[in-house]
């Protein structure tokens, strides 16, 4: 019985896992500094995954290899990071392969962090007997991974399918920390509340203006409390949201879209007001693509990142 280690590598914590045959046995958690680069925290990465083997007496010899999930495009045939965005900018010069197997000589296998998640909700979940599914993480940026026919989507240039928070839905928007005008999230995302909030008009009668921050629980909660402001904001990243997954569903024709990220902790208010949306607008002669919640949204990166490793060196 084998062992692989799953990185998880995300903007505010990074986690790493020590699993065997697809079930986390023990995992850890430490606090990402990802303004301060990649390398600076390799050396701490190493202590963790140290620690886990010894904790859970598991010998080098037994782990198969790292699967490494990452929050930008990923080369996953080289296995190294190809582009960032405000984060760990430093990852297109850094050698993971190089790392891990000078540390352990194992192998490292890297990929996006939205289709590690997608594996995971894919293998580990419910939705294994399915082939054609769209998972949309909606958080501090807005992510996105396909499978299509049973297949992870990657593209020539290892994008396709990530960038759906990046699909326009507003030509003449917001400026988009990629550039572009008017993207999903630039539209409406974590990002993006504070400023949408304060550019409302009626801002300062909202009882939202005392508030120390502009997220979205606050917004969910002065919302469900009558605030027009709130509401209408809400309605209108509703309305983004779903423009943007409507767009995903006539790209890449999913059974079933997975919600997931950080705001889907209001996921009772979100998936019922988006499938309305879906049902409404998006042209699937077919039948309606049902809208689901993700089932771990902690830890499906871990699990994608052990599939990964599995499958790769089964090859
Ligand atoms: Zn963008």
């Amino acid at each position: 019985m084998k062992y692989t280690i799953a990185i998880d590598l995300g903007g505010t914590f990074i986690k790493i896992g020590l699993l065997k045959e697809g079930h986390l046995v023990d995992r850890n958690e430490i606090r990402a500094q990802s303004s301060s680069g990649l390398k600076s925290q390799l050396s701490e990465l190493e202590t963790v995954v140290n620690q886990l083997l010894l904790t859970n007496e598991v010998l080098k010899a037994d782990v198969l290899g790292i699967g490494f999930s990452f929050a930008g495009l990923v080369d996953s045939v080289q296995n190294r990071i190809l582009s960032t965005n405000q984060k760990y900018d430093d990852g297109p010069e850094t050698d993971l392969v190089g790392w891990a197997n000078e540390k352990w000589n194992w192998p490292l296998y890297a990929m996006n962090d939205a289709r590690m998640a997608l594996l995971g909700e894919w293998q580990h979940g419910e939705w294994q007997r399915f082939s054609d599914l769209v998972l949309v993480t909606l958080g501090t940026g807005i992510g996105s991974a396909v499978l299509v026919g049973g297949k992870l989507l990657i593209g020539k240039h290892f994008q396709a399918g990530n960038l759906g928070g990046h699909f326009v839905v507003n030509h003449k928007g917001s400026v988009c920390t990629c550039g572009n005008i008017g993207c999903v999230e630039a539209e409406a995302s974590t990002w993006r509340l504070p400023s949408l909030l304060k550019e409302h008009l009626e801002f300062s009668g909202s009882s939202m203006k005392n508030e120390d921050i502009l997220d979205f629980k606050a917004l969910f909660n002065h919302a469900g409390n009558d605030d027009q402001v709130a509401k209408e904001v809400l309605e209108h990243c509703f309305s983004v949201w779903s423009a943007g997954i409507i767009s995903m569903i006539h790209a890449f024709d999913p059974e079933k879209i997975i919600l997931s990220g950080g705001i889907m902790k209001s996921s009772s208010v979100i998936l019922p007001a988006l499938q309305e949306k879906v049902n409404e607008l998006a042209w699937t002669p077919w039948g309606k693509v049902k809208l689901v919640e993700a089932k771990f949204p902690d830890s499906a990166a871990l699990y994608g990142a052990d599939y990964l490793v599995r499958s790769s060196v089964a090859i």
